[in-house]
């Protein structure tokens, strides 16, 4: 199993913000897809656009992807890596607008 510094995937993949996929949604929300095609999960999360004149977005893990990292991390580490992923998807967002 990974320990230590990265999130995975309950596939095995390794996810961070450069390897996840953001798909928009017909809604104008987003899909956070993990970077594996033959994930079982393939969606880890969503995002939603709060303001669009100047944007600010809601971006949610799924429950499990969460669930799963602090069995593999620990909760200090996951609640930290988990932090710094939404930081960094809000982020890539941005670019988008
Ligand atoms: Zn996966």
């Amino acid at each position: 199993m990974v320990a230590g510094k990265n999130l995975s995937c309950i596939c095995g993949a390794s996810v961070d913000a450069s390897s996840l996929i953001i798909k928009r949604t017909e809604g104008g929300g987003y899909r956070i897809v993990c970077p594996s095609p033959k994930c079982p999960l393939h969606e880890l999360g969503s995002a939603k656009v709060i303001r669009s004149s100047q944007p600010k977005f809601e971006v949610k893990l799924s429950r499990m992807f969460k669930d799963w990292n602090v069995l593999l991390v620990g909760r200090e580490s996951c609640d930290r890596l988990v932090r710094d992923l939404l930081k960094q998807i809000s982020l890539k967002l941005r670019k988008f607008y």
